[in-house]
């Protein structure tokens, strides 16, 4: 039976991605080698990063003045990272969720945060709209793709401050405007590659204005002037990115994965709203994710919650549990979901009414 990949992450990615891992893992760029054994050194690694370096800024149109490092430790080792690079005493957060929460809870180790706006009382079921943003914060950290809720912020703000951005789960979905951002960060294993390595996007002329002293490994300027090489970085999996990313641009770029990513959620959304059994978790339409697609059991059918789970599993639907902080479903629709896998899962829905 055909499987349909809808976890949270680590999550499905492009067919092209694990074979040419494959490929590699068994003769690397003709060495006769595996990747999971040649020298970072080499110049066939070498060759690896310098072009998923420079393509992944391709893909993101980032302006001069932009640098990508690709680190280890996932985004919630830049959790802490952030505010030692940026924070020289105050620093702004909007709080949509576990992650931003988690975000905020170590940038306090290092000075004050504001609370700019939170959606922390509806659990955090809405994105946070019309606040001000105070000007003088050394930064604003916001998460855009909150993965847990299924909320997504959609465009890119206006800041006054510079703006850090949390895109673990929407990186490469959309078009962005990277000139709003002093930096753009997050885990590879959503939209990228396996899990293991983290991408930091910066504006290098925002670094080097703190007073305190920062260890090598968390100054970005250390991994930008090494190209992601001052330590041995996650060979594989940078590889890995690298193919998705060929992958990407070959689909037609970030443009294309919007439209499709649009065409996806649709099909759910509008399934999710016209299915008796079932409402969505997030309202209104605008905060809507296109990546996590959150919803939960109509009250009235509540009982049917866990057979519906496994009816879905029986018939091939993988990673449809939600996050255990909202309950009901979550069907996460990354960039490398076939559309294919949603009209399937649309199917079982119906098929699972009409039995009810
Ligand atoms: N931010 C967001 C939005 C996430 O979804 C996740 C992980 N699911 C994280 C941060 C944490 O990432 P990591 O596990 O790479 O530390």
């Amino acid at each position: 039976m055909k499987k349909h990949n809808f976890s949270a992450g680590p999550s499905i990615l492009p067919e092209f991605t694990i074979e040419e891992t494959i490929k590699a893992i068994q003769n690397f760029a003709g060495t006769g080698l595996s990747i999971l054994e040649v020298s970072h050194r080499s110049k066939e690694f070498e060759a690896v990063i310098e072009e998923a370096s420079s393509l992944f800024l391709e893909l993101l149109g980032a302006p001069a003045g932009y640098k990508v490092v690709f680190v280890g430790g996932g985004a919630s080792t830049q959790f802490a990272y952030i505010p030692q690079n940026f924070m020289k005493t105050k620093a702004g957060y909007v709080n949509t969720g576990v992650w931003a929460s988690k975000a905020i809870k170590e940038a306090k180790l290092f000075g004050e945060v504001v609370d700019v706006a939170s959606s922390k009382d509806k659990n955090f079921n809405y994105i946070p709209r019309g606040y001000t943003i105070p000007t003088d914060l050394d930064y604003l950290h916001i998460t855009t793709n909150n993965t847990i809720y299924g909320t997504e912020l959609k465009t890119d703000i206006d800041c006054p401050v510079p703006l850090v951005a949390d895109m673990s789960s929407d990186i490469f979905s959309r078009p962005i405007d990277v000139s709003k951002y002093a930096m753009i960060y997050g885990g590879a294993q959503k939209n990228l590659a396996p899990a293991g390595v983290t991408f930091v996007v910066v504006k290098e002329d925002l670094l080097g204005k703190v007073d305190r002293v920062l260890p090598s490994m968390v100054d970005y300027r250390t991994h930008i002037e090494n190209g992601s090489m001052f330590n041995t970085p996650p060979c594989v999996i940078i590889y890995s990115a690298l193919m998705t990313m060929k992958w990407l641009k070959n689909m037609g770029g970030v443009e294309v994965m919007q439209r499709k990513n649009i065409e996806k959620a649709g099909i759910l959304y509008n399934e999710i709203e016209r299915n008796k059994l079932f409402v969505p978790n997030v309202s209104l339409e605008e905060d809507r994710s296109l990546m996590n697609i959150t919803f939960v059991m109509n009250p009235d059918y509540m009982e049917l919650e866990k057979y519906f789970l496994t009816f879905a599993t029986n018939r091939g639907m993988d990673g449809l549990k939600g996050h255990r902080s909202v309950g009901g479903f979550r069907a996460s629709t990354y960039n490398a979901l076939p559309r294919e896998s949603v009209e399937a899962l649309v199917a079982v829905m119906q098929e699972f009414e009409r039995s009810h």
